[in-house]
């Protein structure tokens, strides 16, 4: 199997599967050209109004539609499986009501991601809950409500045996195990390394014994759940952190003498390119390097869960900035735009691990012509770093025109850091009609200025001063 890496920009060919609608990005990139030029025509960008994010609905169709396409293609007829997806990734409740219509549900990993998960309309058979600091009423809360949960520690399924007895509760669940098979490229995003904070260190002296005991002492844990892959890591090693985790399903059961374990969830964390439009890797190419190496999954003994966030997101979100000025320091060009840290804070700090490709467009939305030239992309924050690239080659930025950084769907504007009080963008869905003319919907209308002051203490604005002196 080639560029399994995730890292090469090269599309895989011969696989001749349904779920690669547009592996190399020409479709998406068309309707970005079409939707930014009418987001400027229609005023949703413009000199008062400089920074928006767009949000592609076809190509989000395309993606869920690759992931379903990917797993049933590999699974044995009528196998259970539940894709939620990883609503961190984009916490935004149309986001998670469309890929609800779209047959996807919700990984919730907080208080705030399951109410956003129930405000979309999410079921709670089609909703689970992750996270490795749950209080004692989320865990009421989730039983109750009869989502999946999966336990993170010892200490965890202790809390849970006392809630447990007696709930009446139908919510599934099970362990959450690190398979300490490696880390990935990106430190501080690898979960299945031998120290990582997440679930239980399957290879720590006493461990493994430890969760086949807990099964055959519990006959209400029927899962067992592994989230080995992220950014960074490449196909065979997450695949391997899956052959672990089945590998252990597999002891669990035989120990039980039953099918005990009656599914897996396998977690998300499939990479996305990022230094070019293609989609590589893809879900099917994910789903058959699965196969390869765990066929027993696939032969209809197991239900399947999977949590993709990233994947499903990143490529349709684009983050349009003015460029409000354009100068020149020590000999390379600098536009200042209106992005920065506020929307793009991986890259902002960690640009080594989270190069962004930026596109240049004329202060009509049309994309820019012209000799490249080695540029910074500057953001609107008051400190030195705040860029969104260095030293890229585009055509020249110049006063007016528009910087657009590609990808930000998943972990970008939906994340917003509030540095020098910048206010959020608004966020707005398109679709093009039959004659490519754009459609925007209002996702999240942009934060005003008099709601940062509302939440910045404004009603106790004499907090401080009327304490004793
Ligand atoms: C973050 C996370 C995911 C999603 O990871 P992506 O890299 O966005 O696909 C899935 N499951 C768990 C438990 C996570 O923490």
């Amino acid at each position: 199997m080639e560029n399994t890496d995730g890292t090469d920009d090269t599309v895989a060919h011969g696989y001749g599967s349904t779920d690669e609608v547009d592996p190399q990005g020409t479709g998406r990139a068309a309707r970005r050209h079409e939707a930014v030029r009418a987001a400027v025509e229609q005023g949703l960008l413009d000199a008062d109004v400089p920074l928006v994010a767009l949000l592609d609905v076809t190509g989000i169709r395309e993606s869920a539609a690759g992931l379903r396409a990917a797993f049933d293609a590999v699974t044995a007829p009528g196998t259970p499986v539940l894709h939620a997806f990883a609503v961190k990734a984009s916490p935004l409740v149309p986001v998670l009501r469309l890929l609800r219509e779209e047959g996807i549900g919700a990984e919730v990993a907080s208080p705030g991601e399951l109410a956003l998960a129930r405000a979309a309309g999410v079921e709670p058979e089609r909703t689970v809950l992750d996270s490795p600091a749950k209080t004692p009423a989320e865990l009421r809360e989730a039983l109750a409500l009869g989502i999946a949960v999966n336990v993170d520690n010892p200490q965890e399924l202790e809390r849970l045996d006392a809630l447990v007895a007696g709930s009446g509760s139908r919510s599934p669940i099970g362990i959450r195990v690190n398979p300490q098979v490696g880390g990935g490229a990106i430190e501080a995003l690898s979960t299945a390394t031998a120290t990582s904070k997440f679930g239980v260190a399957l290879r720590d002296e006493g461990a493994r014994e430890w969760v086949v005991r807990a099964y055959l002492d519990r006959p209400w844990l029927t899962r067992l759940h592994t989230h080995s892959g992220s950014q960074g890591v490449a196909l065979p090693m997450m695949a391997r952190g899956v052959s672990e985790a089945y590998a252990l399903a597999e002891e669990i059961n035989r120990r039980a003498g039953r099918q005990q374990v009656d599914t897996l969830d396998i977690g998300g964390g499939l990479p996305v390119n990022f230094a070019s439009e293609a989609s590589t890797p893809t879900y099917g190419q994910y789903a058959r390097v699965l196969r390869e190496t765990v066929p027993g999954l696939f032969d209809g003994r197991y239900g399947l869960v999977t949590e993709f966030g990233r994947s499903l997101l990143a490529k349709h979100g684009t983050v349009v900035a003015r460029v409000e000025y354009a100068k020149s320091a020590g000999g390379r060009p600098v536009a200042v735009t209106h992005a920065g840290v506020q929307v793009a804070t991986r890259t902002v700090y960690a640009p080594e691990s989270w190069p962004l490709r930026i596109a240049a467009y004329d202060a009509k939305g049309r994309p820019k012509e012209g000799p490249a030239v080695t540029q910074d992309v500057a953001g609107p924050a008051c400190f030195a770093g705040d860029l969104l690239a260095r030293g890229q080659e585009l055509p020249l930025l110049e006063q007016g025109d528009y910087a657009a950084a590609l990808d930000t769907g998943a972990y970008y504007f939906a994340h917003h850091y509030a540095y020098n009080s910048l206010p959020r963008p608004a966020i707005h869905g398109f679709v093009p009609d039959s004659t490519g003319a754009i459609t925007f919907a209002t996702v999240r209308r942009a934060q005003t200025i008099e709601e940062i002051v509302a939440e910045s203490g404004t009603t106790h604005t004499d907090a401080l001063t009327a304490l004793p002196s």
